[in-house]
This record gives structure tokens, sequence and C-alpha cells, in this order.
């Protein structure tokens, strides 16, 4: 399919200002189409984005996110807006198309004459941003010119549009953007795991899973699965891929053919070998991965599985992965006091990133809580409950959470916090300090949204932190 359109005198509704809407807004107007933005909110940063739009030349309409202007041809959404408004309702019925800015970004690679960097693509519920930095990390290691681009650093549309030339992209890319994607056509992708999340926008698991699988569409070298996780299996077997792609699995344990996985600690490769039914190839140590937790060597399996079907060399992989430390507040290794380790993993968000971070320790004072967003505990308990030392619950939802250790695991001791004011954090810490023993780890993963007592994910973590320090700076 041609990617290049005639953006000349186009009527394009760009839905949403936000991080992606203003620079679609200027990348479409540059080219000649006829742009208007339609924003919901109209507070002072708005205004300021719309101040910067309309100096251009672009129309901007605030406050009025609902209405499809009457002259347009194509609309081009944020990612997140969910796909029932009204806005979208009535360019189905006119039979108008709707991007998201993925889709738009793929469309406009390469109009400007230049090669097109192929992408290496990933999605998932959980993982996605480690594994993207893990891949460009050894795409770099390689010497190809790359970026991690997507919901991180560098934006897509920057990444295509902009000066800088790319060999490969390494691409993260969330549902919501998949779900707004229809023609992406990655050289290779994976789905990390499938687990229930964001099922208010996508209306059921079904088609959660449906936009995730979209990520498969159109490869042309390698699919890349979880073994563990069937359901990401089942979506490379629906996908409709170029002739040879291939279904590549990784496991934490010992590969099969087509398969990356773990023999005696080392990361093996039994895919990307010329006899994958005699040979293994060895590719890193699991001590190369920062850190060793299971889940996060599944991240790294599945990085090396994307570089290995771009062609990466061995060595390569191993470099990458030595160089890559994760990002902040992601099972980040904050002091030892006492004997004791204390681990940030604010980011665990949701129930499935919770478990993964359980799993990594063998005796934990937990520390969890805030907004459930819907979800229940049970499972979670259950599989975390022989290796509770102890629990410290905050924020809102959290009496979910002790009813959930009250039935599995009623031994297990809680301190229930019952304040959201700032000093909150450090009285869990300090009580998940009295419960701790040497050798045990304090984790904060709250398996909850931040935002009931924080701004976000990285507040409450900075909070914990913060707290943790201001202990060993008194111990001092
Ligand atoms: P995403 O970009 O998908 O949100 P991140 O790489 O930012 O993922 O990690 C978010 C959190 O998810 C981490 O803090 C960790 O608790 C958890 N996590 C990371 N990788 C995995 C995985 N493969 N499986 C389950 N949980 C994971």
């Amino acid at each position: 399919m041609s990617s290049t359109v005639d953006w000349q005198g186009k009527h394009v509704t760009v839905a949403g200002l936000g991080v992606s809407g203003v620079p679609a807004a200027r990348a479409l107007h540059e080219r000649g189409a006829l742009v208007t933005v339609v924003n919901d909110g109209d507070d002072e940063r708005a205004r300021a984005q719309a101040a910067e739009l309309e100096a251009l030349g672009v129309t901007v309409r605030l406050g009025d996110g609902a209405t499809l202007p009457p002259s347009t041809e194509l609309v081009v959404t944020a990612p997140g807006w969910q796909p029932d408004k009204p806005l979208f309702l009535a360019a189905a019925e006119a039979g108008i198309p709707v991007w998201g800015d993925v889709e738009l970004a793929w469309r406009l690679r390469g109009d400007d004459g230049r090669k097109p960097a192929p992408w290496l693509a990933v999605t998932g519920t959980n993982g996605k941003t480690t594994t993207v930095r893990m891949l460009a990390s050894i795409l770099r290691a390689a010497g190809l010119r790359t970026e991690a681009v997507g919901n991180i650093g560098v934006s897509l549309l920057d990444a295509v549009v902009g000066e800088t030339e790319y060999d490969v992209l390494a691409v993260e890319l969330s549902s919501y953007q998949l779900h707004w994607a229809p023609s992406l056509r990655a050289h290779s992708a994976a789905v990390l795991n499938l687990a229930p999340d964001h099922l208010d926008w996508h209306g059921s698991m079904e088609a959660y899973a449906a936009d995730k699988g979209r990520v498969y569409e159109g490869n042309t070298v390698a699919c890349v699965y979880n073994v563990a996780d069937p359901a990401t299996e089942d979506l490379v077997r629906e996908a409709d891929v170029v002739e040879g792609c291939r279904a590549i699995g990784f496991t934490l344990g010992a590969p099969g053919p087509s398969q990356l996985g773990v023999v005696d600690g080392i990361l093996v490769d039994r895919a990307f070998v010329a006899d994958r039914h005699k040979q293994a190839q060895e590719l890193a140590e699991v001590s190369d991965v920062d850190p060793p937790a299971p889940h996060n060597i599944a991240n790294a399996l599945a990085a090396a599985a994307l570089a290995r079907a771009f062609g990466v060399q061995p060595a390569a992989v191993r470099d990458g992965l030595r160089a890559f430390r994760p990002d902040a507040h992601r099972i980040e290794h904050v002091a030892d006091l006492d004997e004791v380790r204390y681990v940030d993993d604010s980011k665990a968000t949701n129930t499935h990133a919770t478990e993964a971070s359980l799993a990594a320790y063998d005796s934990i004072v937990w520390i969890a809580g805030g907004l459930a967003k819907g979800a229940t505990f049970d499972e979670l308990v259950i599989g975390a409950a022989k290796r509770l030392r102890g629990v410290v619950l905050i924020g809102a939802d959290r009496a979910l959470i002790r009813e959930a250790l009250t039935r599995h695991a009623p031994e297990v001791p809680v301190v229930d916090l019952d304040r959201t004011d700032t000093g909150a954090m450090s009285e869990a810490v300090a009580r998940a300090a009295e419960l701790a023993r040497p050798g045990d780890t304090v984790l904060l993963a709250p398996a909850c949204a931040s935002m009931d007592m924080f701004t976000n994910y990285n507040k409450r973590g900075e909070a914990f932190a913060d707290a943790v320090r201001a202990r060993a700076d008194e111990s001092a």
C-alpha cells in the first residue's frame, strides 16, 4: 500500500491537543492540510497550545471535542480518546477515516523521500517501556542508529519526520494506539503478556486482546510471543503476516526450537541459529540483566528476540543488556538499612505488575494500596501469601486489599494506615521497618494507581525513597 497522501487542501480534524495533538497538527499544516483542532478542555495550558497553533494558521476550537466540523475528510485522534465518543460515531456514520498518532506517523514515514526506518514494536500489559529501552540499548550496542520511541522519550512522529536519521526504531505501543493504527506493519513485534487492564476503554477483554494483536499484522520476520502466556500465542495464530514470518517464543525455562529461553543461568537462542533442532546460541548471562527478577529476564528475552530478528549478533545482545539501566520507580533499589533492602516499584500500578514484583523476592514487607481501578486482589494475595512477612496498607481502596489478606493470609500482620497527608509515606516506611527482619525486602508495589494521594506514580516513588533516605541519614 502506498503510504503517501496528498495533503494539499485536505480538511483534517485533529481531536485533542495534548502530547500528540500539537505535533500532529503542525506536521499536517506544514504539508498543506487545512487543520482544525477540537479539544474538550479550555484551561490555561490548552489556551497556550491553541495560541501557538493559531499563530501558524491552524483553527482551534476549545471546549467542544464532541462535534465533528462539517468539512472533515479525516480525523486524527489522540490515542486516549474513548472510541464511543460522539465525534467518532459521527465520523463512522459519514464514512470518514479515523487515525491515531501511530497511524499518522506510519503514514508520514518516508514522505520526504528518505528511506524509512523499519519498526520493531513492543506491546503488552506490563513491561513495554523496559523492553523497548532494553531493545534500543541492544541495537545501539550493535552500532545501529536507533531510539526508543512511542509512549516514552522521543515522540514517534518526531522520530519519523524529524531531522535525525535512524536505521531502526524500537517502538512502544499501547493498546489505545494500536486500536487506531489499522495500516501499521512492523518488521517484527512482541506482545509481552495479556492481563485485564483498561477494560472500561476497550469494552471487553476480547476487544483489548484484539487491539494488542494488531501489532502482529503484516510482520515480515518475527512475531514474538510469551510461552507462559498462551493468549499471546493465540494472537500470533490469528494474525495475517507476510509469508515466511516466524512465530518465536520466549520462556524462562529451557527453550524449544524457535524459542529463546534460559539454561543454567544463561539466556539462550534456539530460534535465530542455522539449525534450531540441534543448535543453541548463548546470548548473555542472567546476571547481565538489571534487575535479574524473573519478569525482567522475560523482558530481556523479548528484546533479544526482536534484536536477533533484525540480525543483531549475540555479543551485541550481551553488551546492550549490560549497558541497560532500568528507569526510576521500576523495581528500583533505594537503600539497604539494618540488613533490610528497600525497593521502589511505584510503577506497579496494577495487580499483574505487582504479582511479578512480589515474585522477585523471598521474604517481603509489602507496602500497597491506592486507587484500585476496579481490580480484585484475591489471586495476588494467594500467590504471595507465603512470602509476606507483613503488609502496610495506604490509600483510598486499601480495605479491598485488607479483605483479601483476611481471607487468604490471616496470619500475616497488617498495618492499616488511615491517613493521606504528605507524612503518610514516612509513617508507612517506619511501620514497614518495624515489621522487617534482616534479609527481608521492604517493597513498595502498590497494585493501585496513585492519584488519591500523589500527583502520579513518580511522586509516590519519590516520597517512598525520601522516607527511606531520611531514615538512613538518621541512623548514620
Ligand atoms: P509498561 O510500559 O508496560 O507500563 P514498564 O516497563 O514501565 O511497563 O513496567 C511497569 C511495571 O510493570 C514495573 O514496575 C513492574 O512492576 C512490572 N513489569 C515489568 N515487566 C513486567 C512483565 N514482563 N510482566 C509483569 N510485570 C512486569
